[in-house]
């Protein structure tokens, strides 16, 4: 069995690095906080 390279990237879900919330659903990719840890350092 060979896993494809589809796999790989299932195994890393990104979690947020101030609560450590999976973000699975989230849709920022780039981001490496969830949305409720975004809204708490808006610093506008
Ligand atoms: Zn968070």
């Amino acid at each position: 069995m060979t896993p494809t390279p589809e796999y790989f990237r299932n195994i890393d879900p990104k979690k947020c690095t101030d609560c450590g919330k999976s973000m699975e659903e989230m849709h920022e990719s780039y981001l490496n906080q969830c949305d409720k840890c975004l809204r708490l350092i808006d610093h506008d």
